[in-house]
């Protein structure tokens, strides 16, 4: 995977388009002090998701973005596009058929910034996915800045291995673990959080089959009540019926006697 391209636009210095071409593998650019050669090194780092404004020698993110000059009023916003050659295909994964790639990076005076993959809006993860195990990306060895040879001769033995690490392209592991393991712990806070609703619920059902217990039950007594008031009414009705045929037999007999 070779750089191939970076198109800058409102970036720092560059305030109108420009494209510089890399068109070998050894390419210098030359200029008086303060012209812009380390701003180009800078969009490089930029793109590829440095998230540090003062690793950009800013101080805040919007800082990259065209400031104005004597002559010239501020612009809104700043994007870098990078094109890597992937002829060689030493890319893997989904970008393994593609032949370019295009990453671009884009911030507004607010402070956003949106990526792209050739084209397509992404994550910052993805383009940072994309330059690991490379030894390309904002903070690996593979950019060497002014000062960069003392801090590694300098290095602490921790940053050290940092560097060691990416050479050898474990960094791209360490990440999926470290992510792996965020994963695993947001699954263990779910499943904390499910076992308190279930607590909760089964309180709630003990309570349920309670009121349940006593529905049946005033159920069933209203069953019986009304099967008693069933029988009283029938036996007041054979009462009443027998004290009819008998004053009945009594007003025919009195009939008769008065006949
Ligand atoms: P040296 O040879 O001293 O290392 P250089 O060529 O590396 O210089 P850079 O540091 O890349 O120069 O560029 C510095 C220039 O970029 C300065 O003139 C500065 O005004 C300009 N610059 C940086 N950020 C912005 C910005 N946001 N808007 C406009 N100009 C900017
Ligand atoms: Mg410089």
């Amino acid at each position: 995977m070779r750089l191939s391209r970076i198109r800058l636009a409102g970036f720092k210095s560059f305030v109108d388009p420009v494209t510089v071409h890399l068109r070998s593998n050894l390419v210098g650019i030359l200029g008086p002090n303060g012209c812009g050669k380390s701003n180009v090194i800078d969009a490089v780092r930029w793109v590829m998701g440095e998230s540090a404004a003062s690793r950009l020698r800013g101080e805040a993110m919007s800082d990259v973005i065209f400031s104005g000059s004597a002559t010239r009023k501020p612009v809104g916003q700043a994007s870098v596009e990078l094109v890597f050659d992937n002829a060689e295909g030493r890319l893997g994964g989904a970008w393994a058929s593609y032949a370019e790639i295009s990453v671009r990076r884009l911030v507004n005076r607010d402070g956003t910034s949106q990526y792209f993959l050739n084209g397509t809006r992404c994550r910052r993860r993805d383009v940072t996915e994309l330059f690991l195990g490379t030894g390309l990306g904002p903070r690996s060895y593979a950019i060497v800045e002014q000062g960069m040879i003392s801090r590694v001769i300098d290095a602490r033995p921790e940053e050290l291995r940092a560097f060691l690490e990416e050479a050898a392209g474990i960094s791209k592991y360490k990440e999926r673990r470290r992510e792996t393991e965020t994963r695993i712990r947001h699954t263990r806070e779910n499943l904390d959080r499910l076992a308190d609703v279930r607590e909760e619920l089964e309180r709630r059902l003990q309570v349920l089959a309670r009121q349940a217990r006593a529905a049946e039950q005033y159920r069933a007594l209203r069953a019986g009540e009304r099967e008693l008031k069933t029988g009283l009414l029938a036996l007041r009705w054979q009462a009443l019926a027998a004290a009819t045929a008998a004053l009945e037999a009594d007003g025919a007999r009195l009939e008769t006697a008065l006949e």
